[in-house]
């Protein structure tokens, strides 16, 4: 049996048996043994950055954004992926991974942090939790896989995910989106940093679709990015004060320091196409 619908039929032992999942309410406790197993998975297929300072880095920003969003008191985990390709994703119940690659790009705190609140927007919003809900009968394994990865599209059979990342967690609406960024907007300004950084993050990466598109294709493929996120998003930011939004934290030397970290680090694993 493929890993994930294994996985799944032994979280969700309840929804699977009834024919119907509408209404079959995925508890928060089923929701991180469903993150948990995942989030194994992912370690054993993913090659993850263990330098010390780096996870102590991500973690630290990464704790700082959850705690201004999280009421459900989930234990969050942030992770870098040594991926050259630009992605991010998140596991429900809260574990969040961005590649090493987007973080090289960025060029300040705030465009990361903005990355990071998106994804942690993903999963207190619950959209992959939603998507496996509203699942009917015995497609639920099907979907909790297709949501996470792209095997469905290569095979049931052959559930190894693609080094970039771009296997996982890739099917969020543009309505799931718009949603995410929203929240990222809310949740940095909560935690004291430049919602700005959000648009900023989504210009640097659509000039440098134009420039390396390859190096983009799994951010793409799994977050829809178009002018409309830029400006509903600079909309959002334009409600803030300009004296509020200036006193708001855009960069600090432990950023700069991380990221000089990461690019004096080895270069990554050449990553397999996806
Ligand atoms: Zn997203």
């Amino acid at each position: 049996m493929p890993f994930f619908i294994s996985a799944v039929r032994r979280g969700i032992p309840g929804c699977l048996a009834g024919a119907v999942l509408m209404s079959c309410a995925i508890s928060q406790q089923q929701e991180v043994e469903l993150g948990a197993t995942t989030a194994a998975e992912v370690s054993a297929q993913l090659p993850l950055i263990k330098d010390a300072a780096v996870v102590s880095y991500i973690n630290t920003l990464g704790t700082q954004l959850a705690q201004a969003t999280d009421t459900r008191d989930l234990d969050w985990t942030f992770t870098v992926v040594d991926s050259r390709e630009v992605n991010a994703f998140a596991l429900p119940g809260g574990w969040v991974y961005v590649n090493r690659g987007l973080i090289e790009r960025a060029t300040d705190m705030s465009e990361l942090a903005g990355v990071i609140a998106h994804e942690i927007g993903h999963v207190t919003l619950r959209h992959s939790v939603q998507q496996l809900q509203q699942a009917q009968g015995a497609n639920a394994g099907l979907v909790v896989l297709c949501t996470m990865t792209k095997v469905c599209e290569s095979g049931v059979s052959q559930a190894a995910i693609n080094v970039g990342g771009s296997a996982l967690f890739a099917k969020f609406s543009r309505t799931d989106e718009a949603e995410a960024d929203a929240e990222a907007v809310a949740t940095t300004v909560k935690a004291g940093i430049t919602p700005r950084g959000i648009p900023a993050m989504f210009r640097l990466l659509l000039s440098e679709r134009q420039s390396n598109p390859s190096a983009l294709d799994a951010f793409f493929a799994s977050h829809p990015l178009e002018e409309s996120r830029i400006t509903a998003t600079e909309a959002l930011i334009a409600k803030y004060q300009a004296a509020q939004l200036n006193r708001l934290t855009k960069d600090t030397q432990a950023f700069q320091t991380f990221r000089r970290r990461l690019l004096a680090l080895p270069p990554s694993p050449a990553t397999k196409a996806p």
